[in-house]
């Protein structure tokens, strides 16, 4: 039989060129290089370089290196926040954010609703907001924001810090990033990478941020606060001894989907979207989880399996498909497709193909 595909969100299949790059990191002494030597400098620069031209990030955006999208969630609330953050909540990893702001002692205000929906942009204008974090994916539902909806933010909280946790679309999204001043992902989910790294990039508001806080005497952490990481960033260097493997593997995939080309890896992502929500529209038994059409995340697709999850996942799972789960509650009623640019257009195919022979 041929080898399974991964489509569970993360850590999900690896990009095809990963084994690789593996050996060329181990032929190539990376696996032992000192993080203060000048060849690990070159991989920094590299990996900052390539995801720059693939995220199409302007030059005040600064990319720093954590171990963790969690750690992110952490390190933004500490940073970037001195009294307040709002937070947009749809499921399980939007909570989370929430959760932690909350365990960090900051006064967290909510915009809730059910899993499976996307928001109602605010209405009025709320200058003093201090904080808005946004989940770009949620993963746990797939449910995603139309990138239309970001000017609307922008409007409603103008002097607010916008962070958003794209750690399930990047890179498919075409973020303006004007409008928002960070964003974050870690490897292990559309990056076809294996799991260590996370990836943070900020722009120059949220660094003065940062600096207003340390002054004001507000703890913002120690070797991984902001400005100690772009104070190493700026010499493509870490504050630790970091996950050079990961910084490494970062770089080589990054220029691999360059010279894919981010519009082609787009236009894949819109197509092998369509053809699974397309299924499932149609499909007599199974349905997507989420309604509204303009909410449907093209990178996580979530299908509504009900009684039959197990035998959908068993017939898959004989055809070569791994689905991913369906998330905490919903384990036993949904399956999870990721739509990441390691899935081939063939693959996907495969899978819809499969799916519609799926009888019950
Ligand atoms: C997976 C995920 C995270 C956490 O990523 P880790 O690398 O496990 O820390 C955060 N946010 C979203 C939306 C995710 O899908």
């Amino acid at each position: 039989m041929a080898a399974l595909t991964n489509y569970t969100p993360g850590p999900s299949q690896l990009y095809f060129t990963v084994p690789d790059h593996i050996k060329s990191a181990i032929k190539n002494n990376i696996l032992s290089l000192s993080h203060r030597s000048k060849s690990f400098e070159t991989i920094v620069e590299k990996a900052v370089r390539e995801l720059k031209q693939l995220l199409q990030l302007p030059e005040n955006y600064t990319v720093v290196f954590t171990s963790s999208a969690t750690e992110i969630w952490e390190r933004s609330i500490e940073n970037l926040v001195e009294e307040k953050s709002i937070h947009y909540v749809n499921g399980s990893f939007s909570a989370r954010y929430a959760e932690i702001a909350t365990q960090l002692h900051k006064q967290v205000s909510l915009i809730q609703v059910e899993e499976g929906k996307g928001f109602e942009l605010p209405e009025g204008i709320y200058p003093e907001a201090e904080f808005v974090a946004i989940t770009h994916n949620e993963t746990s539902t797939g449910v995603s924001w139309p990138l239309e909806d970001f000017h609307k933010l922008r409007s409603s909280y103008p002097n607010a810090l916008i962070m958003v946790d794209a750690v399930s679309s990047l890179p498919y999204p075409d973020f303006d990033f004007g409008l928002i001043d960070g964003v974050f992902f870690s490897v292990q989910k559309a990056f076809g990478l294996p799991p260590g790294l996370g990836v943070w990039c900020v722009n120059q508001k949220c660094l003065a941020k940062a600096n207003d806080l340390q002054k004001k005497k507000i703890n913002i952490g120690t070797y991984h606060n902001l400005l100690t990481l772009h104070a190493f960033a700026v010499k493509n260097q870490t504050p630790e001894t970091p996950n050079t493997l990961g910084i490494y593997l970062l770089g080589q995939v990054a220029e691999d989907f360059n010279r894919r080309t981010i519009h082609t890896i787009r236009k894949e992502t819109e197509y092998k979207a369509a053809i699974l929500y397309q299924l499932l529209d149609q499909h007599p038994i199974l349905k997507p989880f989420v309604e509204k059409k303009e909410h449907r995340s093209k990178t996580v697709i979530v299908a509504q399996c009900s009684e039959v999850t197990q035998s959908v996942n068993q017939f898959l799972q004989q055809h070569g498909i791994v689905p991913g789960d369906g998330y905490g509650k919903n384990k036993t009623q949904q399956l999870r497709f990721a739509n990441f640019p390691a899935h081939s257009k063939e693959q996907f195919e495969w899978l819809v193909d499969t799916l519609d022979k799926f009888k019950g």
